[in-house]
């Protein structure tokens, strides 16, 4: 029986590092992906269209928001940004686990909606460390930069609503948090296949959990509220 993967929303001010960690997480751990986002901001040097972000035209984005493609979507710094419905679900019905980099807005939206996903909040040591990441990444003018640390600010009192809270001054530390939070997500007794343990018998068939994650996919075929 195929485990249903589970939706962690990585959320925390731009620039902070939510990118940089969640594709490592695709190349650390096993079974992740990174759900490719669609926008209507223009590439910045180095990035690529369906590899950093789908680059589109604002009228294709509202047609597909016309259209219900997007789990959740925004309008971030005057620009549209958001997450499409049906790759995320592929992926979770494949039992892959889906992390989403996304900001606060629609990590709010994603909370009305999956009440099963993991929630975890980036934060930044400093806001002039943050200042400094988003001056060396490039790409946004000294006006963006101004914009996205008074955000910042804003966002960051909301992290109560979150499960975790990474604080991602070394890199290498807060890697190795978010790594350890997928996995032991992944072995949480709600959410673990209990099966084997009907089949080698250390476990009564009434006994089996029926609120386990395996039932529910089996059962319902999802964990979403619409
Ligand atoms: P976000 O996705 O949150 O907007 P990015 O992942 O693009 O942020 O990171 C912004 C910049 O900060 C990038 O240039 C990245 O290499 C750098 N960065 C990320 N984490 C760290 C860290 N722990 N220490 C130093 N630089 C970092
Ligand atoms: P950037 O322009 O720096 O790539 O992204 C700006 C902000 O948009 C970041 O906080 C990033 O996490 C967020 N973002 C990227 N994709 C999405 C998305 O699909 N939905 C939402 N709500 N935010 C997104």
């Amino acid at each position: 029986m195929t485990r249903k993967g589970i939706l962690v929303v990585v959320s925390g001010p731009s620039g902070v590092g939510k990118s940089t960690l969640c594709k490592t997480m695709t190349s650390m751990v096993a079974e992740t992906t990174l759900s490719l986002s669609y926008t209507t901001r223009r590439p910045r040097p180095g990035e690529r269209d369906g590899i950093d972000y789908c680059f589109v035209q604002e009228d294709r984005f509202r047609e597909m928001i016309q259209n219900r493609e997007f789990a959740e979507w925004a309008e971030i710094y005057g620009q549209l940004y958001g997450t499409p419905h049906s790759s995320l679900r592929q992926s979770m019905d494949s039992g892959v686990d889906v992390l989403l980099d996304i900001d606060a807005q629609g990590a709010r939206e994603i909370m009305k909606r999956f009440s099963e996903a993991v929630y975890v909040f980036v934060v930044p040591p400093s806001l002039e460390t943050l200042r400094t990441r988003l001056v060396h990444r490039a790409g946004d003018s000294p006006g963006e930069i101004q914009r996205r640390l008074q955000k910042a600010s804003e966002e960051i009192q909301n992290y109560k609503s979150y499960h975790y809270l990474i604080r991602n001054d070394d890199l290498a530390r807060a890697t190795k948090e978010l790594e350890s939070i997928i996995i032991a997500e992944r072995v949480k007794t709600d959410r673990i296949g209990v099966g084997w343990l009907v089949e080698k018998k250390l476990l009564g068939e009434g006994e089996r959990n029926t609120d386990s994650h395996e039932m529910l996919v089996t059962k319902q075929g999802g964990q979403e509220h619409d």
